[in-house]
């Protein structure tokens, strides 16, 4: 029988549990060498959250040293693969038996709704440590046609010391995109999150040692991105950096990783993802993928459906199908309530940042169809109701940049030309999906939509098995799926005569 969980239920789990916000390295909590510390506001209510340790150059350099060790030493790319699948099976189920736990930290750095911390974050971080724990004993190496008298052994190697950089949006789901391959093809990894989600990390980290993952092969350093991300990329120790997070600083990481020691990058970064509804689709199933394509994780999401490109005829009826599906199904609360399906936004700034990209659409002419404010002020967290624009422009400002809050805007077309023009003027392209009833449209729209991911007649159909990353400034890479291991590593050939 599922557990009956109330508000008072998550009181009494965040009531007992004690945080730990140290660094994770060489399988020990440590503070900073500096020994500064730093705290911010919680999303759900504005209340000093949890003081954090707050990481410089020095810290970084532990941890790649710690790293590096464990690397060099071999004590986990040597080990037999039955024993680290073994491990990383373990450190999988770890995570799930401490659910609650990790939910709970997840929504308190974060403000989503505890629910969904539970039932998508902390399962889908397990999915993924035991999708590429599964991995490990079903890699295999080559060995190259060559003549008789010469072998020649193609080998897939670890790269070395992986620095990971993640934002703050999904903050346990990526870290696993990155730590299962990285990890299982043999790395040491050193973990920068995001400052605004520094608790789960430093927790999965102790729940790995705990499974039997050797000390120094997964490490976390917390603290700001200057301070902290900045020396990670431009450590000369670094093989790699796998980064999630703005277009911005990726461009800054690429800059890093060509002042250093030309490391690798791989950057999956942001998203304006167009979402195209011709008239002859079905619109109760548009209305729904729309409004949870947008707004789930309060369009907090990189890939999510900001930008509606919808056939004239049909405009008006399906914006009133969004507000329904919206109103009905898509309840904002407090995010300790059960009921909640989307709840604050990340900190006071970002607020003020998609309150002035409203402004700014109102400003340029568009027209707020429903939603799009500030909410529940009185209980000092930082919440927007979800909203449309509609009468609005590919050229305006609210159909151009990243929101990351619970706002669509509306653009309306006539042809399916216009609508591909629209959908692939962007800078992004990271997804996109088309809903109509003819499938010949249907796979020509597909093909010809500039992103990683199109989706047709739905939005957000994901599972591990499926490749996930950008075009464009959208990056470049890809999470998940069995291909994600190979930035990892790189080949290694070994040539042997004979006689
Ligand atoms: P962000 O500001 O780019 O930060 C991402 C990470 O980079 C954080 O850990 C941040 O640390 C760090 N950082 C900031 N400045 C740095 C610097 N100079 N050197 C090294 N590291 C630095 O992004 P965010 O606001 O956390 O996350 C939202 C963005 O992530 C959106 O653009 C979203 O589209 C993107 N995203 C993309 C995907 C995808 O798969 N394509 C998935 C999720 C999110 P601090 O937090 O301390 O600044």
């Amino acid at each position: 029988m599922s557990k009956a969980y109330s508000r008072d239920y998550w009181e009494n789990v965040l009531s007992a549990l004690t945080l730990e916000g140290r660094h994770f390295v060489d399988g020990k909590h440590r503070a900073s060498i500096s020994g500064e510390t730093f705290t911010r506001a919680r999303p759900m209510d504005g209340r000093e959250g949890p003081t954090i340790a707050r990481g410089g150059a020095a810290d970084i350099d532990a941890a790649v040293r710690s790293g590096r060790a464990a690397f060099e030493s071999g004590v986990w790319r040597r080990q037999d693969p039955l024993e680290k699948k073994r491990i990383m099976l373990k450190w999988a189920d770890l995570i799930r038996a401490h659910g609650e736990e990790l939910a709970m930290l997840e929504t308190l750095d974060v403000g989503k709704p505890i629910m969904a911390s539970l039932n998508v974050d902390v399962r889908l971080c397990a999915d993924g440590i035991q999708f590429y724990g599964e991995m490990i004993d079903k890699l295999y190496d080559e060995i190259a046609p060559t003549g008789p008298n010469a072998r020649a052994l193609v080998r897939k190697v670890p790269l070395g010391v992986i620095g990971v950089i993640t934002p703050w949006n999904y903050p346990m789901i990526i870290d696993a995109w990155k730590l299962g391959p990285a990890i299982a093809a043999g790395n040491s990894v050193v973990l920068k999150p995001a400052e605004q989600s520094s608790l789960t990390a430093i927790r999965l980290a102790s729940l790995a040692v705990e499974a039997g993952l050797p000390e120094g092969v997964f490490n976390v350093v917390t603290g700001y991105g200057e301070e902290t991300g900045k020396p990670l990329a431009l450590h000369m120790d670094v093989d790699m950096i796998a980064f999630t997070g703005s277009t911005e600083v990726g461009k800054l990481i690429m800059g890093y990783a060509a002042q250093s020691n030309v490391k690798r990058v791989a950057l999956e970064l942001g998203g304006k993802s167009p979402l195209v509804v011709f008239e002859d689709a079905d619109l109760d199933a548009a209305a729904s993928a729309v409004a949870w394509g947008c707004f789930y994780n309060s369009g907090e999401t990189c890939h999510a459906s900001t930008r509606l490109i919808v056939q004239r005829s049909v405009q008006d009826a399906l914006v009133r199908k969004i507000e329904a599906v919206t109103k009905s199904d898509i309840a904002l609360r407090h995010p300790l309530d059960p009921a909640a399906q989307i709840g604050a936004l990340i900190e006071e700034a970002h607020l003020e940042k998609v309150l002035s990209l409203i402004a700014s659409g109102e400003k340029e002419g568009a027209r707020r169809a429903f939603g799009a404010e500030r909410v529940m002020a009185e209980s000092g967290g930082y919440y927007v109701s979800p909203g449309v624009f509609v009468d609005m422009t590919n050229d305006m400002r609210l159909a151009r940049q990243e929101i990351f809050g619970p706002v669509l805007a509306a653009i309306a077309f006539d042809t399916e030309e216009e609508a591909l023009a629209i959908a692939n003027d962007t800078i992004y392209g990271l997804a996109g999906a088309v809903f109509t009833r003819d499938m010949d449209r249907a796979h020509r729209f597909s093909e010809a939509i500039h992103a990683g991911t199109v989706w047709i007649n739905t939005y957000d159909m994901s599972n591990f098995a499926t490749p996930f990353g950008g075009f464009k400034q959208s990056g470049f890479g890809r999470d998940r799926s069995v291909h994600a291991i190979d930035k990892y590593c790189d080949y290694k050939t070994i040539w042997q005569q004979f006689g």
